[in-house]
């Protein structure tokens, strides 16, 4: 479970039962006085077995250690409730803050989803199912909030905050210009794509997400600490597999909706997932609820850059292709 990655660099892979992600990387820098935390897991027993025996087994007290949390997905913030003590610090960014802190957050991702054309049986099912509704935070968090250009300074190294918004409106990786290193959250992972959604209309994410990717390709990156999966080294090549990724699949949005008007949700049910279920039915309200969001994405981006129209029919938006 735990890997030296560089000296007083470690990994810990946090297990995610049920995921398709299977686990998420805690990446643990040891120090003199505090050490740092970047990630945590779910908030939830099997997560919490895993860092508790990690942290001692790296000798990490607690009441030692400070928090990074690069966005507010569950999976990596979650568990912070539960190991942060009086005396740790955790850095996080204010647009995730205002959301995780906000109330009534349900209501509103639902009521946008079913604007999106989700079915009233399976939404009920989407929200209890799904893993930031049972695996959250217990309670507000108070955090230190870091935007772009500020720095951690732990031991021998000494991370910069680069503000990387599109997979979270707020999410933010760090660089380690000395060592080469890039902290990439679920910003930029290798094997897997990251989801790119939106709870809200207010946003572009694809489009967000797209500059944080050209954002980030100067950097001078020769190993890049992903919140998913394996550590890599092919950052720039990685970064155009990404931009060329949703290339494609904004060219599959428009020859959908060359057949005619659909809501998010009916585009999502005849693209193309790389997931093991043979049709789209078999897709949990989870599964389809992910997609729906990320084919609204590719929808809001096109309607942004002229190319696709929306309508209402009743009370669901309907998209065309103009
Ligand atoms: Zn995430």
């Amino acid at each position: 479970m735990i890997k030296e990655i560089l000296p007083n660099l470690y990994r810990i892979r946090v297990p995610l039962p049920q995921s398709p992600l299977r686990a998420v990387n805690s990446y643990v820098i040891k120090a003199e006085g505090q050490s740092l935390i970047i990630d945590t897991g779910q908030n939830r027993e099997e997560c919490m077995r895993v860092m508790s025996s990690g942290l001692k087994e790296l000798d990490v007290d607690l009441k030692k250690a400070d928090f990074f949390i690069t966005h507010l997905h569950v999976d990596h913030l979650g568990l912070v409730s539960s190991l942060a003590t009086d005396t740790s610090t955790i850095y996080f960014n204010q647009p995730d803050a205002a959301v995780v802190n906000s109330v009534g957050f349900w209501e509103r991702i639902a009521n946008f989803t079913r604007m999106n054309g989700f079915p009233e049986d399976e939404l009920q099912r989407a929200v209890t199912g799904h893993p930031a509704y049972k695996y959250g935070p217990t309670g507000p968090l108070d955090f230190h909030i870091l935007k772009e250009g500020d720095t951690i300074s732990i031991g021998d190294y000494s991370f910069k905050c680069i503000e990387t918004p599109g997979h979270t409106r707020g999410h933010i990786c760090l660089y380690e210009p000395n060592k080469r290193l890039f902290v990439s959250g679920d910003h930029i992972l290798n094997d897997i794509t990251p989801n790119i959604s939106s709870e809200s209309d207010g946003r572009n994410p694809l489009d967000e997400y797209l500059k944080s990717l050209d954002k980030v390709y100067d950097l001078e990156v020769d190993l890049v600490l992903p919140g998913h999966r394996g550590v890599f080294k092919n950052f720039k090549e990685r970064i155009r597999e990404l931009k060329s990724h949703h290339q494609t699949r904004l060219n599959e949005v428009l020859s959908i909706l060359e057949k005619g008007n659909k809501n998010a949700f009916q585009v999502a049910s005849q693209m193309s997932w790389d997931i093991d279920y043979e049709s789209w039915h078999l897709f949990s309200p989870m599964q389809k609820w992910f997609a729906s969001g990320e084919a609204f994405a590719h929808l809001k981006y096109l309607e942004e850059k002229g190319k696709v129209r929306r309508g209402m029919e009743g009370q669901k938006i309907v998209f065309s292709l103009k």
